[in-house]
């Protein structure tokens, strides 16, 4: 492996089995990446990655129960791939020990009596938790501009977002903090921040990953996923999360995946799909010729190149801003002060109560969604917007199963129309915001696993270059597969490091 103390340049993997020869101590990355969050957060251009940090790097927190019902595969037989390796985790994931507050007032200082699956299994698999990371209240936003607690900044250019909803794990990652991170994926929220970070995110089929544990948000969308600075480290992540939990009904009964093993088989003869609704007009030039240099990668690798047409995709966005919305109010409902949520203390009716702990407690995205959701499936409105737009997600669940019946084994997108974008350009045009997603949301309606890797840089106004993500999308199931062409995508850039290949050493002026 490389330097032991540089925990910014190596990889899970390495940790991991630094740890396991005994050429650390158990603790040694934790301790290195405590340091580092503290110094990368701190002060005024501070990324503000975490909401919160475990205290005591010395002693395991919460040892996992062997074996247990939350250990999973990678916890069994004391094989720990992930020894000792520090990994940050999204707030609105429960755990021990520390805080989760989804970055809302609401929540403010809640500690879960309980742990998400995920995390159980991460300390099973010997992770160590640093810490839990920002985001934008309740998973609600592309920018992490909608935390209670103050943004994140991106750390290629602090003036610029790091994307969102899961900013502060993508930032994380990409300031060489850890080498991997949890997030969660709605509608993009994994997928968006990776591609702005220029790191490698993956949301899985729905069904993969429990989400016992995660604070709902959409729970027909709702996925946990995997951040990276490699693939392999986004792969060696899901592999040790994934898997069949009885605790979560809509959690797959399935074998969990094998998804390093076969990462090296590259893509020669793949079939895989172009959809022209995901390169329009208006794209970015230069979002279009980083796109198009990758797909020529992608045919030199023995890739054979389809166009492929997804005709419904038009109404994603539509479709995703009524149903995401319509679930959110529902499962939000919650917060009243009483069940969850801090209670506002001057009421003196329930419904007072009610009223002044909401009020108080939601920023103004979290109570724009649950207006939109609550009319959306409101009597008399129900047909017309949330029942029609159930109809036009199984059309776009649709247009996949097409493709992939007619041969296509992989589509390959741009996984955002742009670079990351400044703080507080679209902090007043919601539509905007939303528009970031429109080559996400898709995955999350069908149902379907997405990876974002990254495809090299543009340049920024200033100094920095600005990284830039392309997308893979599979079948259901089929992680696999997808991951390979990911690898092999990231392998042409010359390093595993793919965003570092243009030149840029790192992230903009937070080098270590
Ligand atoms: N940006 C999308 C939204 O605001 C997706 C969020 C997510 O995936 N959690 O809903």
């Amino acid at each position: 492996m490389r330097e032991p103390g540089a925990p910014a340049h190596a990889t899970a993997a390495e940790m991991g089995a630094a740890v396991r020869e005994g050429s650390v101590p158990e603790d040694h990355f934790l301790k290195a990446a405590l340091q580092r969050a503290r110094a990368v957060d701190a002060g005024e251009q501070g990324l503000n990655a975490f909401l919160a940090l475990t205290e005591d790097a010395g002693e395991v927190h919460d040892p996992p129960a062997p074996g247990g019902e939350g250990s999973g595969p990678g916890g069994t037989g004391g094989s720990s791939p992930l020894a000792g390796v520090p990994v940050a985790v999204k707030d609105n994931l429960c755990t021990l020990g520390l805080p989760t507050t989804c970055a809302s007032r609401i929540l403010e200082g809640y500690r879960s009596p309980y742990e998400a699956t995920v995390v159980r299994r991460l300390r099973a698999a010997g992770a160590r938790i640093l810490g839990k990371t920002n985001m934008d209240e309740f998973a609600m936003g592309s920018s992490t501009e909608n935390s209670a607690f103050g943004p994140t900044r991106n750390p290629w250019d602090p003036d610029r977002v790091p994307g969102g909803s899961s900013g502060g794990s993508a930032a994380a990652v990409a300031a060489g903090v850890v080498p991997c991170a949890l997030g969660s994926d709605t509608g993009g929220s994994v997928r968006q921040p990776a591609s702005l970070c220029g790191v490698v995110g993956v949301k899985p089929t729905y069904g993969r990953v429990s989400r016992y544990g995660l604070v709902a948000f959409a729970s027909s969308l709702d996925q946990v996923g995997t951040f990276g600075r490699t693939v392999a480290d986004a792969a060696l992540l899901l592999e040790a999360v994934a898997g069949h939990d009885p605790r979560d009904p809509t959690s797959e009964d399935r074998p969990a995946p094998d998804l390093t093993g076969g990462l090296e088989a590259g893509i020669q003869g793949r079939v895989v799909g172009i959809p022209r609704e995901y390169l329009p007009e208006t794209l970015e030039p230069e979002v279009r010729a980083r796109f198009d240099q990758a797909v020529e990668r992608l045919e030199g690798a023995g890739a054979r190149i389809r166009k492929v047409s997804l005709p419904h995709t038009r109404f994603a966005v539509p479709t995703y801003y009524i149903l995401a919305p319509a679930e959110a109010s529902s499962n939000l409902a919650r917060y009243d002060g009483v069940r969850y949520g801090r209670r506002a203390p001057e009421a003196r009716s329930t419904l007072e109560l009610y009223q002044a702990s909401r009020t108080r407690g939601f920023g103004p995205e979290v109570v724009r969604r649950i207006m939109l959701g609550t009319f959306g499936l409101s009597a008399g409105y129900h047909d017309q917007y949330y029942g029609r737009a159930q109809k036009v997600r199984a059309l776009i669940a649709r247009d996949f199963q097409e493709v992939w019946d007619d041969g296509v084994e992989l589509l390959f997108t741009p996984t955002a129309p742009g670079p990351a974008f400044r703080l507080g350009e679209r902090t007043d045009d919601p539509v905007a915001m939303y528009l970031s997603d429109v080559f996400t949301v898709t995955a999350n309606l069908a149902g379907i696993p997405g990876v974002s890797v990254p495809i090299g840089s543009i340049d920024g106004p200033g100094a920095s270059p600005l990284p830039l993500g392309g997308q893979f999308l599979a079948p259901p199931w089929e992680e696999a597969r997808m991951l390979q062409a990911a690898r092999t995508l990231e392998a042409s850039y010359g390093t595993a490091d793919a965003a570092k290949s243009n030149g840029a050493l790192g992230p903009g002026g937070r080098k270590p």
